[in-house]
């Protein structure tokens, strides 16, 4: 196995269960111009639904401010995720002040549908590389996996944008749900092995209280990657580095490669390196906490740089997290955070 990332950095801090701080999610909105079924159910985001007020989001200057002290505990990478982080205004201002900060690999994850608007500025003002989130090319598919009868074509197209801008690699999240998008495995592996994008299924996953979850509904990474192997023969290959989330897998005749995360049937907590920073500046250690930690607060009442850097390293070294192992061993946590407000 490949540890370039573990030798890069003699500062990460490590948790009770030795894991180092590398990698940090944050939400830069809760708000979502689509309605996807196993994140935003209509049922429950509909149009009475309360988002944050602007003033409890963290503005800009206290995300780049609050990253370069994560810097410090050894973070290596951010994804900025949401919501939909390009439907915050003037995102790219955010990608010019966290692209200032040296050594950080930057990403930005998206549903796609502003990409031709955006991919262009977000370029300029210094992201390198992007994943997309596509479901289906089936568009009657899509738009029942959207909720907004948002067409297949327009995510394409920003697809596209993104590589014309040269944000490359362009990754693909494709989340598989039973009876939904099955049929679509397939496809989306040709199309993406032939565009030359990696595509990566996600397992649908227990996030949040409101998409009513059923282990049924899950598509285990196994049988993706043979669904695709009876066409495409696959074979498997090497992590890029530990705590890589997905499973690689490349074709055998060199055409690529395809990811598979399988955070249900194959739980990764063990290797789990990731920090989650909410909207409003609540610091998670884990995609199913019910409790966080207000960074925010400390950021509004005058705390020094050095203050937040040690709230965050007493968070970090206390967090023994590994849901996934455990789940349906234990009972499951009551109030879980939504994954539009935690960060996908
Ligand atoms: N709106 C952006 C997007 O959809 O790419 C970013 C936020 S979204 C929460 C981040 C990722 O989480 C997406 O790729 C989405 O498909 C995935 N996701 C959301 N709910 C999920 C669930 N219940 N299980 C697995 N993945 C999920
Ligand atoms: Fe929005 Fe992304 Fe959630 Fe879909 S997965 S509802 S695009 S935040
Ligand atoms: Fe990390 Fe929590 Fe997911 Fe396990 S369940 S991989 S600890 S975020």
């Amino acid at each position: 196995m490949n540890n370039l990332r573990d030798t890069s950095s003699a500062v990460a801090t490590r948790d009770r269960l030795d894991r180092p701080l590398r990698d940090l999610r944050i939400s830069i909105t809760d708000r979502c111009n689509f309605r996807c079924v196993y994140c935003m159910p209509k049922e429950t985001f509909g149009a009475d639904y309360q988002f944050l007020e602007r003033s409890a989001l963290l503005s800009f200057e206290e995300i780049a401010r609050l990253a370069r002290i994560f810097t410090r505990h050894g973070i290596e990478k951010i994804r900025l995720t949401g919501g939909e982080p390009l439907v915050r205004r003037n995102v790219e201002q955010l990608i010019a002040l966290l692209s200032d900060i040296p050594g950080l690999d930057l990403t930005l994850t998206t549903n796609g549908s502003l990409l031709t608007k955006k991919a262009e500025a977000l370029r300029k003002a210094g992201l390198k590389r992007i994943t997309v989130s596509l479901d289906s090319l089936d568009d009657a598919v899509f738009k029942a996996m959207n909720d907004v009868d948002f067409p297949v074509s327009r995510v394409i197209a920003g697809i596209d944008a993104a590589a014309a801008a040269g944000l490359l690699p362009i990754k693909i999240n494709m989340v598989v749900k039973r009876g939904l998008n099955e049929d679509s495995i397939v496809p989306m592996a040709r199309l993406f092995r032939e565009r030359g994008h990696i595509l990566r299924f996600i397992e649908y996953m227990d996030v949040g209280a409101t998409n009513g979850w059923r282990m049924d509904d899950v598509v285990s990474a196994r049988e993706i990657v043979d669904m695709i192997s009876r066409d495409m023969p696959l074979e498997p290959a090497d992590p890029n580095y530990t705590g890589e989330v997905a499973e690689r897998w490349r074709y055998k005749d060199g055409s690529g490669e395809i990811g598979v995360i399988a955070s249900v049937t194959q739980a990764f907590c063990r290797d789990c390196t990731r920090a989650r920073i909410s909207t409003e500046g609540q610091i998670y250690t884990c995609l199913f906490a019910t409790q966080g930690h207000d960074l925010r607060a400390l950021l509004r009442g005058g705390a020094s740089d050095d203050e937040i850097h040690a709230a965050i390293g007493k968070v970090w070294t206390n967090r023994s997290d590994r849901y996934s192992e455990i789940r349906g061993k234990q009972t499951v946590p009551l109030k879980k955070i939504e994954m539009s407000y935690i960060g996908g």
